[in-house]
């Protein structure tokens, strides 16, 4: 090129690129062509900006200040997409609900933030049961939960056992000892559906409430259901 236009892409004091226009011929452009290339520089700048800005909130809205973790509301939009998948696929997904015992008694002993802090420990060892491609949330408070995908309720049932182990050595010398009571349900076996699958780990997550906490309670199969 013998010639050329270089407006920066400004929107306030960010430089967010360059625009660039080249001619193979020399003196090729006007006042008014530079004039024309820095009004467009702006107005793509602007629009790239505001992009930027959307992904900014959008991801706020999906992943936990706290945590890091994806949040209730992503949690249920990766879920109808991964039942569709496997319905499609006709490879299984499990699902883990995990509630932390005793995590207001954790709050009054040692502070709130002592707290927030096992909350991020928490978050931690999820992230690092799990397979880099699976679906760790916060679904709020001390609720977790976890979409494995292709995974086989075996799977799901062993993650929950080696996470119920690990909270419960980890925090075995904590002046109170949180521990982990999880419910998991797999697709299609334990449920028909997106809702049915959350419902039915639910209970099972209930169930290792109801009985004694810290352990890992299954759904039954479908099958098993309709036999009972
Ligand atoms: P359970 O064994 O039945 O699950 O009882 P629990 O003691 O774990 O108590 P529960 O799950 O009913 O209540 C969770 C508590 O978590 C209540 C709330 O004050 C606290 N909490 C919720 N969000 C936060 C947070 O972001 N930070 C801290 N530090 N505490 C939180
Ligand atoms: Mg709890």
């Amino acid at each position: 090129e013998l010639s050329a236009i270089a407006a920066p892409l400004m929107a306030e004091d960010d430089l967010l690129g360059c625009l660039y226009v080249g001619s193979p011929s020399p003196e090729a452009f006007s006042e008014a062509d530079v004039n024309l290339i820095q009004t467009i520089a702006s107005q793509a700048a602007l629009a790239l900006k505001n992009a930027r800005l959307m992904d900014q909130t959008r991801q706020q809205a999906l992943t936990d200040g706290l945590t890091g973790l994806y949040t209730h509301r992503f949690f249920k939009e990766q879920l109808k997409l991964q039942v569709d998948d496997a319905r499609r696929s006709g490879k299984p997904a499990c699902l883990i609900l995990l509630d932390t015992d005793k995590f207001k008694q954790y709050n009054d002993t040692l502070g709130h933030p002592a707290g927030d802090a096992l909350l991020k420990e928490i978050a931690d060892i999820l992230r690092e049961s799990v397979r880099p491609n699976d679906v760790v949330c916060r679904q709020g408070g001390d609720e977790f939960a976890i979409i494995m995908r292709e995974s086989p309720k075996e799977w799901g049932v062993d993650v929950g056992q080696r996470i119920r182990e690990t909270f419960e050595l980890r925090f075995a010398e904590r002046q109170v000892r949180v521990t982990a009571s999880i419910g998991v349900s797999c697709f299609p076996s334990d449920a028909l559906g997106f809702s049915d699958l959350v419902q039915h780990a639910d209970e099972a997550l209930y169930r290792a409430k109801d009985t004694g906490r810290n352990r890992v309670c299954v759904a039954p199969s479908l099958k098993e259901s309709s036999d009972a």
